[in-house]
Parts: C-alpha cells; sequence; structure tokens
C-alpha cells in the first residue's frame, strides 16, 4: 500500500500560555514557543508514516527557510516528498497558534497553501499508489476545484480517496463539497465542519443528509469519541481517556489511523477504535506530529481498554 497526500504544507508556530491574551496596543509574554511541522495534511501524512505506511506527498513551497525546515521533517519521516514543488515566486505559508490550557487562537498566513493547485502536480504523481487523501479542502483555493476531479481520475486507476474538509473560514460550507464527496470514498469531518456541512445542529441528522450512498462519513467529536452511519446504522465509539497537553491536529492524527486500520481491511467499527486511540495518543504532547502513535501503542491503547 502506498499512500498519496496532496496538500498544504506550513510549520506551526505555538506560543504557549499567554499572560493575557493580546489586544492591540499591548505586549504580552507567553511562557513557551515551538516552531514546529503544521498543516492538516502533512501532519496526517506524517502519521500514517508512523504507523508504518509508504507516503508519497505532493505539494507547494516557497524556496524559504519554513519551506527547507517542512520538507526536511518530512523527510526525515521517512515521506517520499518527490511530490513536492519549490518555486521561488510563492512563499510558505505558517499558522501561529496563541494558546492556553483552556483555549487557541490561530492565525494564518496561507502563501503556497492557496496556490499549489493540480497544475503543480507532475503527470505520474499518481503512479504506484493505492490511495489518494486530501485535507483542508477550504484553505486550499487554488485546489479546491479540482478535488472531484482528482478524486475521480484516482477511482479510475483504482485507487480509494478521503477528505477531510477543515474549517471553512467564510462559514458558508459549500464551494462544491456536496459534489466533490460523489468521488470520495471517506470523510472526515470534526464536529463544527459537519455542523456546517450537514446544514443541521443534530449530528445524526447531518450524518443522515451527508449520506449519498457511497461515501463513509466518520463525525469526529474531540472528548466525545466519534460516531457514523454504518449501512444506516449508527456507530458510536467513544475517546480514550489520555491527560491530553495540546489536541493540535488530534484530527489529523484520527485520520491517519482510520486509514491505515480500513486500508489494513479491518472491521468498520474497528477502524473507528484504532482512529481514537490514535487521535488520544497523538494528544500527549505540544504539536501534531510530536506524539503520534506507532502501531504497537495504539493496539496496546486497544487492548488496555479491552481488559478494563
Ligand atoms: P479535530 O482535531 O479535527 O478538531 P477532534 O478534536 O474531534 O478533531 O479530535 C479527533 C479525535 O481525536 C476525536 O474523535 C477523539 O477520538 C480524539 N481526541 C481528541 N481530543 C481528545 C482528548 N482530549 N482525549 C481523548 N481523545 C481525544
Amino acid at each position: 500500500m502506498k499512500i498519496l497526500v496532496a496538500g498544504e504544507l506550513n510549520p506551526d508556530l505555538i506560543l504557549r500560555n499567554y499572560s493575557a491574551f493580546p489586544c492591540l496596543g499591548q505586549e504580552v509574554v507567553v511562557e513557551d514557543c515551538t516552531l514546529t511541522l503544521g498543516s492538516a495534511s502533512a501532519i496526517c501524512a506524517v502519521g500514517l508514516a508512523k504507523l508504518g505506511n509508504a507516503v508519497r506527498f505532493a505539494g507547494l513551497v516557497g524556496q524559504d527557510q519554513w519551506g527547507d525546515f517542512v520538507v526536511q521533517a518530512l523527510v526525515n519521516a521517512g515521506i517520499d516528498t518527490s511530490g513536492v514543488r519549490r518555486e521561488a515566486s510563492v512563499k510558505t505559508g505558517i499558522t501561529v497558534s496563541i494558546s492556553s490550557a483552556a483555549d487557541r487562537a490561530f492565525v494564518t498566513y496561507p502563501g503556497a497553501m492557496a496556490v499549489f493547485g493540480t497544475a503543480h502536480l507532475a503527470s505520474a504523481v499518481m503512479d504506484g499508489c493505492d490511495h489518494l487523501h486530501i485535507s483542508s479542502y477550504f484553505l486550499q483555493e487554488g485546489l479546491r476545484g479540482d478535488c472531484r476531479a482528482l478524486f475521480a481520475a484516482a477511482h479510475r486507476r483504482g485507487m480509494t480517496t478521503s477528505l477531510d474538509p477543515g474549517f471553512d473560514p467564510t462559514e458558508r460550507w459549500d464551494s462544491g463539497l456536496r459534489d466533490t464527496l460523489t468521488e470520495v470514498d471517506v470523510f472526515f469531518p470534526n464536529e463544527v465542519e459537519l455542523r456546517g456541512a450537514g446544514g443541521s445542529d443534530d449530528p445524526i441528522e447531518c450524518l443522515r443528509r451527508l449520506d449519498n450512498g457511497r461515501t463513509l462519513v466518520i463525525a469526529k467529536l474531540g472528548r466525545d469519541g466519534c460516531m457514523a452511519l454504518d449501512h444506516g446504522n449508527l456507530v458510536h465509539v467513544p475517546a480514550f481517556a489520555v491527560q491530553a497537553v495540546d489536541t493540535t491536529g488530534a484530527g489529523d492524527s484520527f485520520n491517519a489511523g482510520f486509514l491505515h486500520a480500513w486500508l489494513g481491511r479491518r472491521a468498520f467499527r474497528e477502524a473507528m477504535r484504532f482512529a481514537a486511540a490514535c487521535g488520544a495518543l497523538s494528544t500527549r504532547a505540544m504539536g501534531g506530529t510530536t506524539c503520534q502513535a506507532t502501531e504497537a501503542e495504539a493496539e496496546e491503547m486497544l487492548n488496555g481498554t479491552a481488559r478494563n
């Protein structure tokens, strides 16, 4: 199995534990600061690699220091970066996360992530791959309009496909999403994204409305775990208990866990449990990729719960 992840690639600058939340005209200090690999697509790709999968990444970064930093992080994770284009005409984007134990605020400069599109993909990018995953549908303005065609091309090659919408900064939740889903095998919204895409405050009603007969919709509900409809029957898997330090990228690690288990032909509910274990384990440290699960760690968490 080789998994192609096509998407945005940028670092996260995490500023942790502020003395007061910043206001215009004032300076505040924070207790800690970390520069780490960010972006939903990259965090999912590294999670898949950590679980032992062969992964190719396709994306766009600038010829700048942050571009060097994120490409090196993918190489260090054992990911094939042959699909990453570097161009002097764009700047690598960045997300600044201002966090406390209670909550977080994000400031993103999209840079290359909004420019990346199919024009940056080599014609052979899907060769040898079995699955195509795309994250941050709404943030990737350059790729979004071509996602459906890209997924259809993957299907014609016998590949499977998955999509994580990410947050829609316009909060309109349309931009061709429903149409794109007709070529998506697994869709991974979190709770807010589920309500947005499903158009209801009731998560179960959203799952019903998004049921197009093809797409498995797996709703990620944070500390309430995850749920989905399996042939019309509701499946709910509770979250595993962990001492969460930082939940950045938990959903991306969850996606990696689900894809690993589902592509490995585990039963649907078991794949959801494996994903929930990967999501929980990823929260043990600062940053999205610092503490992602190995297969053995995820199994240990699953078995530990089975014994209780
Ligand atoms: P996203 O990061 O996309 O917003 P969630 O916050 O729902 O997604 O997290 C994805 C999954 O990770 C959840 O469904 C859950 O299984 C797991 N998870 C997230 N936060 C926690 C937590 N604090 N404790 C245990 N598991 C968690």
